[in-house]
């Protein structure tokens, strides 16, 4: 199966050869043709399988070919849930785009807004935004909806996490009813098909991976290790494997940070990326982490949620996340585009009932190796603690709200929230469910 099989035009396949593709991934053989012939789609598809050029190729054919307007009214808008994947698909936009009459830009929160309502002015085919900078442009009469016939929503599970579905609502309110509805998430909850039933028109149902399932060629191994000699390990993992690109997650920013210091402390090059983090120093993290400037990236899930690292050999979790999905998310990042990767979790006794939780969605045991020197000798939280956990463990609902926040009230130090980056990225107040996430 060729680009060109799929329905393509040479002007696309011209721009994808040049990026050294040969042949179309699953996701993209089985989205394009329904894209191309109009219908709406479902797809289940993490970062790392090619989705991004799975709906932008087609949309950006469907764009070139129908007749422009002088004055190019937006007609196509892809949502994503953070700033740097908006910045990432903006970047494969206009890599293949190359050679088609068709202009793009890209808005997101937390940078000065007057260049970006400067080029919105000019007239933009197709736009890349974060919701609610997209709003305040709206607000501001900067861009309109009226004339969008493709919208797509990319990481709609995040979205919805990072507390967005009154956002996109309110966005989709604008937009006319008759147009092409395109939806990508990597997991599907109950709020997920909701979602998707409220907005898709008969969709087709493009899977890649079975259902919560994570990438075939990722190995899992867990590391029982002490709480407090979690740093020291992973400095001793690194140095021994000679390892020179891992991602590291941590649950907390101040965790982040703190993790990141003592590496460089180490003599390892590293930096952290999280929501306090500004956009300038997230977008230098990224690009020095990419090109081999430094080795470790250290970041929280929501920052490192779809962020394009290409063939990724270790993902470390310094902490297992609260939210098993997560777990999934974050190795995603590894084993992509057919190469093998290693997924390595630190686990504390404390953290046990989280790995039971992982291992429940993956079906799968993950081996655990104690390492001498390294052995958990800190003991596991009080019975009652682990029930709350349980209980609001993998359940997306407000009962899971309470009990992790009571969770996280009852540890000696606090957590810093995350859920503050969707706040700054949007510039404007969440619903409720934007407090969904502690991390
Ligand atoms: P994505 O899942 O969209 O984030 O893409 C993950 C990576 O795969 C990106 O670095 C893309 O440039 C790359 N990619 C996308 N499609 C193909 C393809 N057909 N062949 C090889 N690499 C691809």
């Amino acid at each position: 199966m060729t680009f060109s099989d799929l329905g393509l035009s040479s002007a696309i396949v011209k721009a994808v050869e040049e990026k050294g593709y040969t042949k179309p991934s699953p996701i993209q053989e089985k989205a394009i043709p329904p894209i191309l012939s109009g219908k709406d789609i479902l797809a289940s598809a993490q970062t790392g399988t090619g989705k991004t050029a799975g709906f932008t190729l087609p949309v950006l054919q469907y764009l070139s070919e129908t007749k422009h307007i002088k004055y190019r009214p937006l007609r196509a808008l892809v949502l994503t849930p953070t700033r740097e994947l908006a910045a990432q698909v903006y970047d494969n936009i206009r890599e293949y785009s190359k050679y088609v009459n068709i202009k793009s830009t890209v808005v997101f929160g937390g940078v000065n807004a007057k260049p970006q309502i400067a080029t919105l002015k000019k007239g933009v085919d197709i736009l890349v935004a974060t919701p609610g900078r997209l709003l305040d442009l709206h607000d501001r009469k900067a861009v309109s909806f009226k004339r969008i016939d493709v919208l797509i929503l990319d990481e709609a599970d995040r979205m919805l996490d990072m507390g967005f579905v009154r956002d996109i609502n309110k966005i989709i309110s604008f937009m006319p009813e008759k147009r092409q509805n395109l939806m990508f998430s990597a997991t599907f909850s109950n709020d997920i098909k909701k979602l998707a039933s409220g907005i898709l028109r008969n969709p087709v149902s493009v899977e890649t991976a079975p259902q919560n399932s994570t990438a075939k060629k990722v190995t899992h191994k867990v590391y029982k290790v002490d709480k407090k000699k979690k740093t020291a390990f992973t400095i001793k993992l690194i140095k021994d494997n000679n390892w020179n690109q891992v991602l590291i997650f941590t649950r907390t920013k101040h965790g982040a940070n703190k993790l990141t210091q003592k590496l460089i402390k180490d003599g390892i090059s590293a930096a952290a990326i999280h929501g306090n983090k500004s956009q300038g120093a997230r977008t230098k993290a990224l690009k020095n982490f990419k090109d081999n400037s430094i080795k470790i990236l250290v970041a929280t899930d929501i920052a490192a949620r779809g962020l394009d690292i290409p063939l990724l050999p270790h993902v470390i979790n310094f902490e297992l996340p609260n939210v098993p999905e997560d777990y999934v998310h974050r190795i995603g990042r590894t084993g992509r585009a057919g190469a093998t990767g290693e997924a390595i979790s630190l686990v504390c006794s404390e953290e046990s009932e989280y790995q039971s939780e992982i291992e429940k969605l993956l079906k799968e045991k993950l081996n655990s190796t104690i390492v001498a020197g390294f052995e958990p000798t800190d003991t596991a939280p009080p019975k009652r603690a682990a029930s709350q956990s349980k209980r609001s463990f993998g359940k997306k609902n407000n009962s899971r709200n309470t009990t992790s926040s009571k969770r996280n009230k009852s540890k000696s130090k606090p957590h810093f929230k995350e859920h503050k980056l969707a706040k700054a990225t949007s510039g404007r107040g969440r619903t409720g469910a934007a407090k969904k996430k502690r991390y």
